[in-house]
């Protein structure tokens, strides 16, 4: 740990956490994980940590993600994930960093003093806080404070955010709890619906990473998911194909187009025109789906891509606010 402190970003996403250090770059990358005891209610492991132990310990172990839906379930247990991620990270010493954390945009007023009380009390001197769609787009390299509408999908795990952006300020935005948690539970209840097989979370996640896509390409995969028989009860393994995959998640899918449809309608024209030319970048993890730019693209005729390092653009430009970290100190 260095006697200097340097400033301090925090992407505090529903699925993952990342520390971003000016002039270091990442440090820590944890998913949104607390490990607690069912009986004391006591914090027992966060992040990799936390995800390891469940399974692996006596029952009264339960997994948490505080912030799955975009909102703060607990407030006790966010902080305490807070404070511990910082600590592991490192990056308090005598000299107290400032600090900004990037917050899921649906979050009310008592959350957000809940998490800048909560970095306070982790050693930072000072907090600001940043909208998610705005450090998205400011990672993904978007020209955010020029006279022209930047369009920026961000798809994390709990909440899709799309947001049009100019001038340094965000023009219209929609943020709908839509995203990568709500592919994977579309998964779920397909896999039960159409094939009688009982699959959990985890296991519908590894398959929307294997075979997950939006749009049909000459390269379909397949994926042998374990699962259970609904109706012996007893565990089974099923080969499922790509295209099954697309299916049960078109609907969540056109759910987000959906939502970019909506906030272009809400756009004023000018700035609408320059996104039809410029193009829509797609942040987060939910951002990987195979096909979503091309289904994007297809439907709304306007060119969509990925940004280079999707599940970093928010740490990234949140690490880039840095630099103009009075802006977002006591902003509200
Ligand atoms: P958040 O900002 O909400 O913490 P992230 O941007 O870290 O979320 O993205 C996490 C989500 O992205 C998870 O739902 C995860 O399953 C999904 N994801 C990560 N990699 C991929 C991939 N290659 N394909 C599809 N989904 C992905
Ligand atoms: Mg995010």
């Amino acid at each position: 740990m260095g006697f200097l402190s340097k400033d301090v970003a925090i992407d505090l996403g529903t699925a993952n956490t990342i520390i971003y250090v000016k002039g270091r770059g990442i440090v820590l990358r944890e998913p949104s994980v607390v490990a607690i005891d069912r009986y004391t209610g006591k914090v027992v492991a966060v992040g990799e940590d936390a995800n390891k132990m469940i399974g692996r310990t006596p029952e009264n172990i339960i997994a948490v993600r505080p912030m799955k839906d975009g909102v703060i379930a607990d407030f006790d247990i966010t902080q305490s994930m807070i404070r511990q991620f910082i600590k592991k990270a490192q990056v308090t010493s005598v000299l107290k960093p400032r600090m900004i954390v990037c917050i899921p945009s649906g979050i009310t007023e008592v959350e957000r003093n809940a998490v800048e009380d909560a970095v306070i009390q982790a050693g930072a001197k000072e907090v600001g806080l940043i909208e998610e769609p705005m450090a998205a787009a400011m990672g993904a390299g978007l020209p955010v404070n020029k006279a022209t509408g930047s369009m920026v999908v961000d798809i994390g795990g709990g909440t899709t955010e799309v947001a049009v952006i100019s001038l340094g300020g965000i023009v219209s935005s929609r943020s709908i709890r839509i995203a990568g948690d709500a592919l994977d539970s579309a998964i779920v209840s397909y896999l039960k619906k159409n094939i009688g097989i009982n699959v959990g979370d985890k296991m519908a996640e590894e398959i929307k990473l294997a075979i997950g896509s939006a749009f049909e390409d000459n390269e379909e995969g397949v994926f042998d998911v374990r699962g259970r028989d609904m109706s012996t009860g007893l565990p089974k393994t099923v080969q499922v194909h790509e295209a099954q995959i697309r299916e049960a998640i078109q609907e969540n899918i056109n759910e987000m187009i959906e939502s970019i449809k909506t906030t272009l309608e809400h756009t004023p024209p000018e700035l609408a025109a320059d996104v039809m030319e410029r193009g829509i970048v797609l942040t987060g993890g939910g951002a990987l789906i195979k096909g979503l730019d091309r289904l994007i693209t297809d439907i709304t005729k306007i060119p969509a891509h990925v940004a280079e390092y999707p599940l970093d653009c928010v740490a990234v430009g949140t690490g880039k606010a840095l630099d103009n970290i009075r802006e977002y100190i006591g902003k509200r």
